[in-house]
């Protein structure tokens, strides 16, 4: 999102020059540059030592295509944090392991996604009122169920990550 006004005073804003950062919009009532804001969402593939992954049926979202847990990260929380917690809402499960994969800028959307692999072993959901189901799929089943390849699914970057490292 690009500042017109200042968020706090209304004022309208001038661009400044803020360094190597270029011409920001800047409030000079509040002396405050206000850069550009995006929101950051966390997205991980969760497999059981069989070599299934966690897909989730959200008909808010699509009819025809399943997803990786995912969701909006919150203010004052990491992305390891914000995984936790949607792993723990959406499905109920605990992990027993969290690593970091990469960070990826979702263009249609303009927004920043920042992809993990996660572990647990098989256990029953305790789905929330958000998902409509979830199902353990083996993982050379993922491409059938997702949304198509396209460089802006960082879901296909998770997905050879997890196939790279059963080598
Ligand atoms: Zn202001």
């Amino acid at each position: 999102m690009k500042f017109e006004y200042c968020p706090i005073c209304g004022n309208k804003l001038i661009l400044k020059k803020a360094g190597d950062d270029g011409l920001i919009p800047f409030c000079e009532i509040c002396n405050h540059f206000w850069f550009e804001l995006f929101p950051a969402c966390v997205i991980v593939l969760i497999a059981n030592q069989y070599d299934e992954v966690v897909l989730l049926r959200q008909s808010y979202l699509s009819d025809k295509y399943s997803n990786f847990v995912a969701g909006y990260m919150q203010p004052g929380e990491s992305a390891e944090d914000a995984v936790i917690r949607e792993i723990k809402e959406e499905i109920g499960l605990e992990i027993s392991d969290l690593r970091y994969v990469t960070s990826h800028w979702f263009n249609l959307k303009q927004m920043l996604m920042i992809g993990f692999i996660a572990k647990t072993n098989k256990k029953k959901f305790k789905l929330s009122e958000e998902v409509d189901s979830a199902e353990w799929v083996p993982i050379e089943k993922i491409p059938e169920k997702i949304y198509p390849e396209h460089p802006d699914n960082v879901a296909y970057i998770l997905y050879r990550e997890y196939l790279m490292q059963k080598k």
